[in-house]
């Protein structure tokens, strides 16, 4: 389905859309207010943007540095061109350890490349620890946020949904309880499992070291228990420097829920004494996005989720209406990427305000990108009923007559004609919308009738 489809269906239910506005309005305050407390915060975007149009600019150079780096460390580095070697590198290494549960914190890379699926059709049970996204686990659901997996729920959603999985107290909506809930029921999970994935915020090429940022404790917990830890990161999320990352861990916990810093900013160097680690370096796609100059710097995205946030799109239709694993502006130029038919429709799914851009910690032209997407789409689909009109409003617009007359004719024949005609299936525009009251007379007519 497409976006205006799958916002329709979404739309269906004005009071959640409603409230779904709302809380990522609540969210995109926080973000200002603690931006506010930093007078250097536009130095930070600037910095972070250059370091990262820095890497990409030498990914090769610092991919391998990283390699060389990890691999002295005692890291087995693996490299996936797509997800399908993604998931098999998992596969084989769960089907040496003999694993049949493993834990897993927040990471959409593996959502990227449906790695739960495939091991679920292989019989290894995948428990995803994050709170939210246990949650939309227990649904079968995809994460409808980046960040906040499960912000389509409310409260009363998660007590329905503990209460058949983890017979809590029916009706009972205390955030402290059902927390309380998850936490035993996930503590069980972590004590069973021999190995733990987790993603990857930041690879250090100059250390050989990865950096995992939760605010749950959730990777930590999972890698510390477990024999093995397998951590998967796009190969885009890497600095140079250690030094840079105080830049990264500033801008991202502000920008993703108002935080100052994130709770936990786990640093993985080596494995620990008879544990194995292994990393994993995924291209799916990636590479050719960097070739792609237009759309290049969609790559330095750290994730935080800012941009949909204050998307006037995202927040009134919702994660899902995307139909992409990251939704919101950064996902609509992300994914046209992947799939240009598939995800024909994101880029049309904006304002073109440009507040993306505004908010995005790595200042990546987003609106930019939409817009040029928008062009690389119309000239992949040809002639469409857009284009159509577009050319009859050309040739409106460069005649004056033609420009005159059809004024008169639409100002006299859209006051008499039946609105099931004005607003037919054809007119997009129409649906849930109306025309603002016509003028009797146009501004030129006005114009020579009282100037002075
Ligand atoms: S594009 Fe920018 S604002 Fe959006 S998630 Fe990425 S880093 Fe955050």
């Amino acid at each position: 389905m497409s976006h205006p489809e799958n916002a329709t269906v979404f739309l269906k239910d004005k009071a959640r859309a409603k409230w779904h506005d709302e809380t990522l309005w609540i969210v995109r305050e926080k973000r200002d207010a603690t931006i506010h407390q930093i007078p250097e915060w536009e130095k930070l975007r600037e910095l972070a943007s250059q370091i990262k149009d820095h890497t990409l600019s030498k990914l090769d150079f610092y991919l391998e540095e990283l390699e060389r780096n990890a691999t002295a460390n005692g890291i087995k580095v693996h490299w996936a061109e797509n997800a399908e070697e993604h998931n098999q590198i998992i596969g084989r290494i769960l089907r040496e350890k003999n694993c049949k549960t493993i834990v897993k914190s927040k990471s959409i890379l593996t959502e990227e490349c449906h790695l739960n699926p495939y091991l679920a059709e292989r019989g290894v049970e995948v428990v995803d620890t994050d709170l939210g996204e246990r949650i939309i686990q227990f649904l079968k659901q995809p994460p409808s946020h980046i960040v906040m997996p499960a912000i389509h729920l409310k409260k009363s959603d998660i007590s329905d949904i503990f209460h058949e999985k983890l017979n809590t107290e029916k009706g009972n909506v205390d955030p402290v309880y059902l927390t309380h809930a998850a936490r035993l029921h996930l503590r069980e999970k972590f004590l069973q499992a021999k190995v733990a994935i987790t993603g990857v915020n930041f690879a250090v090429a100059e250390t050989g070291e990865f950096v995992v940022c939760t605010n749950e404790g959730n990777a930590d917990m999972g890698v510390h228990l477990a024999d093995t830890h397998i951590a998967c990161m796009g190969i885009e999320k890497l600095i140079p420097r250690r030094k840079d990352l105080g830049v990264f861990l500033r801008l991202l916990a502000r920008s993703a829920t108002g935080q100052s810093i994130t709770n936990y900013n786990s640093h993985f160097r080596s494995p620990s004494p008879g544990k194995e680690l292994h990393l994993i370096l995924v291209n799916n796609g990636r590479t050719k996005q960097l070739g792609r100059e237009k759309f290049r710097n969609s790559l330095k995205c750290i994730r935080c989720g800012a941009c949909m946030n204050t998307c006037p799109i995202y927040r009134r239709s919702g994660g899902f209406s995307y139909g992409s694993t990251v939704p919101g502006p950064i996902g609509s130029i992300l994914s046209p990427g992947i799939d240009l038919k598939k995800y024909s429709t994101l880029p049309f799914a904006s304002t073109l305000c440009g507040s993306c851009s505004d908010v995005c910690p790595v200042k990546i032209n987003i609106h930019e990108q939409l817009y040029e997407w928008r062009q690389e789409i119309t000239k992949a689909n040809g002639s469409s009923l857009k284009g159509l009109s577009m050319k009859m409003a050309n040739g409106i617009f460069k005649s004056p007559l033609a420009y005159r007359i059809s004024g008169q004719l639409m100002r006299a024949s859209l006051k008499n004609l039946p609105d099931s005609i004005i607003y037919n299936p054809l007119n997009a525009w129409g649906k849930g919308r109306n025309l603002p009251d016509l003028p009797e007379e146009s501004f030129k007519a006005w114009y020579k009738k009282n100037r002075p």
